[in-house]
């Protein structure tokens, strides 16, 4: 079969028939059930991995626990030497684990390469900041005395993430951590298990190669039961986690119980501004990439269109024009621009929300469906689709993982626009397209976008690695990747040092012996 090279991509990355899924470096165990991974492109069977059993965790927590009594106390830029021969690692491997990324997840080769792309970089931005762990100095109010900030590793991080960035939100905690000292537990999304079997083979030829101990890249497999054991396990001092709103409630909850720290990145319902000074021209671009790109299951995919009346038909028409050119097929063949979406289960929610949206008293004005016969054997492949909307429908307040963009009217200024964009639970990513200064001031004002990314003239998706990543309100209010996410994977002390021979107590108080 024409598979554009997934065979040797496999061979490359380590994966056989079948994958035990239960690893603390290079070799692997599992007892538990299976999980077969199915291609959404093609719907064959790619491999299996065994899910991790309670008893496989402990052991994983052993070597992990002991891992970290040595890797903290080997120097950050030592650390950081590491992570760079893991970039370097993922430069020669960037082809085979883009093309795993994208048969098995389902996005575009293109997008595959781009997110092997992200890991290699955050380890460039990791190495660089290993040398800059920096905390603070204060003066100190007492005299002969020193007062300052440090930072020290924390412990274990467990990682729970998501199917639709399944390399590279790994990559962007572990890259971090590692420097920061921390060792790494990691429990891939169940939809996407080999991308974590193939990207824990490439951390433990790096660790083997430099003699490190077994326990410092650790990964796990199965559902949310297996990502429970690590959520209430009081050993585990931070748990990463990304996916949808509903999993970060009960996990926030589950963590909170046991006062430990969560970094949440969780769902998003983004929108583009579109006012009369806009582009149309970038707008278009901008907003159709953002709402198809991934078939519309990124974090930060365009949800939302909302277009000032002047200029609503002549938006609406050039976007309709837009989508009738886009071609739907395998994700591996650089021809296509839209490729599946990841189970026949998402297929169905993709339906739901046609039909909702519709039975909520909204337009189609791109019919959707589920496209069938050849190449489309999967039942995966669906019709980017748009719809005219209010923002109050349920449908809209709510994120569907799916190829959906609904066109929204706001009349009057950029603070209208701002309402129906502020108007939804969540606060992941936005954007005003605009070449008027006062709306792209007033958009990223203290009274505009209430979002952790705001964008001028961009659209929402497309993050880059520099700065933090993240989001307000039921996005969860984490933030990784760049600028000093770093933080939250330590511990911060606060010393202060008397080095005269009285004993001077703060705030001037007495106590007289
Ligand atoms: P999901 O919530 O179904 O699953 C995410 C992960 O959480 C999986 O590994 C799953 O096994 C685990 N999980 C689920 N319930 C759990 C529990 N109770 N305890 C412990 N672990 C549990 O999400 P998904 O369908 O894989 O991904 C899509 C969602 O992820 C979307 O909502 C998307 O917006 C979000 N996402 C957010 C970001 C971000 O950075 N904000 C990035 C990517 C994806």
């Amino acid at each position: 079969a024409e598979n554009f090279g997934i065979d040797t991509a496999l061979k490359t990355l380590g994966i056989s028939d079948s994958n035990l899924g239960t690893s603390t470096g290079s070799e692997f165990f599992s007892s538990g059930e299976e999980i077969s991974s199915y291609s959404p492109v093609d719907g064959l069977l790619i491999a299996k991995v065994t899910t991790t059993t309670k008893a496989d965790y402990d052991k994983v927590m052993d070597a992990t626990t002991k891992a970290f009594a040595t890797w903290r106390t080997m120097p950050a830029p030592q650390r950081g030497e590491i992570v760079r021969q893991f970039g370097d690692k993922l430069r020669e491997k960037k082809e085979a684990l883009g093309k795993l990324v994208s048969y098995e997840m389902g996005k575009s080769y293109q997008e595959g390469l781009g997110e092997v792309q992200e890991m290699i970089d955050i380890c460039d931005f990791a190495v660089g900041l290993s040398r800059q762990l920096h905390g603070l100095t204060m003066h100190s109010e007492r005299p002969g005395h020193r007062m300052y900030e440090q930072y020290h590793p924390l412990g274990v991080v467990g990682i729970i993430s998501a199917f639709n960035f399944p390399v590279a939100v790994w990559a962007w905690n572990t890259a971090l951590a590692w420097i920061c000292g921390d060792v790494c537990v990691w429990k891939p999304s169940e939809k996407t298990p080999l991308c974590g079997v193939a990207c824990q083979n490439i951390a433990a030829e790096v660790l083997k190669a430099n003699n490190l101990p077994e326990g410092i890249s650790c990964l796990i497999n199965g559902d949310h039961k297996v990502g429970e054991y690590m959520t209430s396990d009081v050993r585990i001092p931070l748990i990463s986690a990304t996916g949808s709103t509903r999993m970060g409630k009960i996990v926030a909850q589950t963590v909170a119980g046991r006062l430990g720290k969560s970094l949440l990145e969780l769902g998003g319902n983004n929108a583009i501004i579109v006012t009369p000074d806009a582009d149309i021209k970038m707008t278009v671009i901008g907003a159709v990439f953002g709402a198809v790109g991934t078939a519309g299951q990124r974090c930060t995919s365009t949800r939302r269109l909302i277009i000032h009346e002047s200029v609503y038909d002549t938006v609406k028409d050039a976007v309709v024009k837009a989508y009738g050119q886009l071609r739907i097929g395998n994700p591996l063949d650089e021809n296509n621009h839209v490729g599946p979406i990841i189970d026949t289960d998402a297929v169905k929610m993709y339906e739901a929300a046609l039909a909702k949206v519709k039975a909520e008293g909204g337009t189609i004005v791109v019919e959707g469906g589920v496209l069938s016969g050849e190449g489309y054997e999967s039942g995966c492949y669906v019709k980017p689709a748009i719809a005219e909307a209010k923002n109050n429908f349920e449908i809209v307040q709510h994120e569907t993982f799916a190829p959906i963009l609904y066109l929204l009217k706001y009349t009057g200024d950029i603070h209208d626009a701002l309402k129906l964009q502020n108007g939804v639970a969540q606060g992941l990513s936005s954007a005003v397209m605009t070449n008027n200064l006062r709306e792209a001031e007033a958009f990223l004002s203290v009274q505009g976008s209430d979002c952790g990314i705001a964008n001028v003239n961009i659209g929402t998706s497309g993050a880059e690695i520099g700065g933090a990543f993240g989001g307000e309100k039921e996005t969860g209010g984490g933030r990784e990747s760049g600028s000093d996410a770093w933080k939250v994977y330590m511990r911060r002390q606060t010393n202060t040092i008397n080095y005269t021979t009285e004993l001077p107590l703060a705030q001037g108080i007495k106590f007289d012996l």
